[in-house]
């Protein structure tokens, strides 16, 4: 992995980046960049958009409430990050922010809420899990914001799985074997994790998950861990074993 500027300020930024350009910085951006930093005219901040590098930029046209942008030289190019679908039982706030947070300094390229038969969560906010992921990306030197997608049923989303993508199904019933021996034989390529509620998944859902052709049952060892840190775990597992060379 490139080698990034940790101690200069980050910004992620939804616009194109390219040389030259001018960009406006104005409500919550300005206002730590402006009062919170106190950066002034002249010093520089990095930004990124997830799929154009990240560029070094400096403040210019200071005013009370907004400043530009000089976007200036490529820091960083952009870099085809893990191809890692992260598929989630929904939990309640402070926990589903803690999830995300750590999927995306995992390197996750997409959070896919899942309803299961035992999810506890109703409604899921999919602006609150884009600000999270975007604040993880901005601190933690990630290049790629992961993708948000709204909440589906986790049936529907075994339906329609995409050819050639390998689930990695956390499975607590699963047999505890060695979970690095276990990914040392998962086919190369787009990979994809699920993770269970707080309840585990029932018998007839996990049934359904393991029959289909595309998953590979994976235990996290003896100890039922909860969900958010299981997907630490897991997360962490699968970087250093097939992520090694993402
Ligand atoms: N209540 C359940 C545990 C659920 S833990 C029970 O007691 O059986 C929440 C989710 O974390 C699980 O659905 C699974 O996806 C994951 N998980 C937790 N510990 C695990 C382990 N040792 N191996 C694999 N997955 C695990």
């Amino acid at each position: 992995m490139a080698i990034h500027d940790s101690k200069s300020q980050r910004l992620f930024v939804d616009t194109p980046l390219a040389g030259e350009t001018r960009l406006v910085c104005d409500g919550s951006q300005a206002n730590y960049l402006l009062n919170v930093l106190r950066m002034k005219a002249g010093g520089t901040v990095l930004l990124f958009n997830g799929r154009d590098g990240e560029w070094l930029a400096r403040i210019d046209d200071v005013r009370k409430r907004d400043c530009v942008l000089v976007v200036e030289t490529l820091s960083r190019p952009q870099a085809a990050g893990p191809d890692i679908v992260y598929l989630f039982a929904p939990l309640k706030h402070t926990r589903l922010d803690y999830m995300v947070q750590k999927a995306t300094e995992m390197g996750v390229s997409r959070l896919q809420p899942v309803i299961t038969h035992r999810t506890i969560a109703d409604r899921v906010n999919l602006e609150r899990m884009r600000a999270n992921a975007v604040e993880a990306a901005e601190q933690c030197g990630i290049l790629s914001v992961p993708m948000v997608s709204a909440a589906i049923k986790l049936s529907h989303a075994l339906d329609r799985w995409e050819d050639g993508r390998t689930l990695l199904f956390c499975d607590e019933s699963a047999p505890a074997g060695s979970a690095v021996a276990d990914l040392a034989t998962i086919p190369k390529g787009p990979t994809a994790l699920l993770v269970g509620p707080e309840g585990g998944f029932d018998e007839q859902e996990r049934a359904d998950v393991l029959s289909r052709p595309f998953v590979r049952p994976l235990s996290l060892g003896p100890r039922i861990m909860r969900a958010d840190t299981a997907a630490v775990a897991a997360l962490a597992l699968i970087n250093g074993t097939i992520g090694a060379g993402w």
